[in-house]
This record gives C-alpha cells, structure tokens and sequence, in this order.
C-alpha cells in the first residue's frame, strides 16, 4: 500500500479550522476528518447517561461502553454513536462544554485517537483538532496551527449562534472561548500546542478563501 498523505490542522476553538478543512478537503480531493466531532459524541453518550464531568474515574470508565465510528456519506463525515447516526446532536453548548472537560481524560483521548490514526492510515486525510499535529499523526506531511485573537473568534462563534436563535452575548462568549482554551492548553495529556514544525497562520485579518490558499500552497 502507498503511503497516505496527511495534512494536520490544530489550533484553538473557532479559529476556522473546520471551515479551511472543508474546503481544502474537496479541493484536493481528501477525506476531512473532524476530531472534535468525535469527542462531542463520546461527550453526549456521557450526558445521556448521566455522568457527573466533575467525576473522571466515572469518565474513564463510562467511555468504554460508547463504541464511535465514523461513516462518510455523500462526503459529509458521519458520527455514529453505539450504531445510531448523532451528527445533529453535536453542535449544542452543552455538548461544547462536556466535550471540553472529558476530552482532558486519557482513556477517552486513547480510545479516540486509536480511531483517527486508523483513518489516517488509510486514506488520504485533512484532519483537524487540537493535538493532531503534536500526538496523533506526529509524522503528517503538513502541519498547520491556526489561531486567531479570542476577540475575532469570538465574533465568528456570536455569528454563528445567532444564526441558530442564540442570545448569548459577545464578552460572554469571548470568556467561554479563554476558558475552553485554558482547559486545553492546560491539561496534562496531549495539550493544545503548536507543534515545533507546524506552520503558524493567524487568521484574525485573512477571509476563509486566503486560509485555504496559503495552506494549498504550502501542500504543493
Ligand atoms: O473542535 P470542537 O469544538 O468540536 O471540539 C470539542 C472539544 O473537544 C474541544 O473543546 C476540545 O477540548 C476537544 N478536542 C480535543 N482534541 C481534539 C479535538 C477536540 O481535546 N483533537
């Protein structure tokens, strides 16, 4: 078998990654393999089965019995939680803040990263999360880290929920974003960092179509 080729996108909450992924996916013709969503299904299975977030032992031991699998149709990436398809579960705040405090546990990044790798190992991949470029494909072919001022990201996340109805205010969703960033920066076990030979890209002043650009060149 040919060696698959794969890009990695790390970088904090609501810096573009999953919009740039998207796009630079079906540009190249790669399969776009979102890793948050899968922490956000290991987080509902943990919501509905009523575990406490403040309880790891709970965590580490709940999250043996979620079994997450990833299905591709029409291109769009699928989550199935225990067999069921959970996509239109995922992109709630409560889920947001679950998956923020269980994915500090080992044995849920461990399950999950199992899945990434063997996905990145078959095909040829863009995969964005948090710790992608730094532990879960340590050898990908590109690394990207892409990040934003918490302002700027901010607004896009205040855009993007207002759309769906929300009223949360801007300084309070600034503070959410501080707050999720800390939690990832900090915990122990694979934290959020650039990678030393990842490619920095501030998207702060750049459109989503000037991402994607400087990303595919940096590809070829
Ligand atoms: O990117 P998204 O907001 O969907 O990720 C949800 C949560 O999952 C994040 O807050 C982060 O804590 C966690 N995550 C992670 N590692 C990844 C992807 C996401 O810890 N590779």
């Amino acid at each position: 078998m040919s060696h698959s080729y794969n890009i990695a996108i790390d970088g904090p909450a609501g810096a573009g990654k999953s919009t740039v992924a998207k796009r630079i996916a079906r540009e190249l013709n790669y399969i776009y393999v979102d890793t948050g969503a899968m922490y956000r299904a290991m987080a509902l299975y943990l919501i509905h089965n009523q575990v406490d977030s403040r309880d790891q032992a709970a965590i580490a031991e709940a999250c043996r019995y979620a079994d997450i699998s990833i299905e591709y149709q029409d291109g769009e990436q699928v989550v199935l939680l225990n067999g069921e398809n959970v996509n239109a579960y995922l992109r709630t705040e409560e889920v947001g803040n679950m998956a923020s405090v269980s994915s500090a546990v080992p044995e849920v990044r461990l399950k999950l990263v199992e899945l990434q790798r063997r996905l990145a190992a078959k095909a040829d991949v863009v995969m964005d999360g948090r710790d992608i470029g730094t532990y879960v494909l340590p050898d990908a072919d590109v690394k990207i880290y892409l990040t934003a001022s918490s302002r700027t990201r901010a607004e896009r996340r205040f855009l993007e929920l207002k759309e769906k109805g929300g009223n949360r205010s801007l300084d309070e969703i600034e503070q959410d974003i501080v707050e999720r960033d800390r939690r990832d920066m900090s915990r122990e076990f694979a934290p959020l960092r650039q990678a030393e030979d990842a490619v920095l890209v501030d998207s702060s002043d750049m459109t989503a179509d000037e991402v994607v650009e400087r990303i595919i060149s940096l590809c070829r």
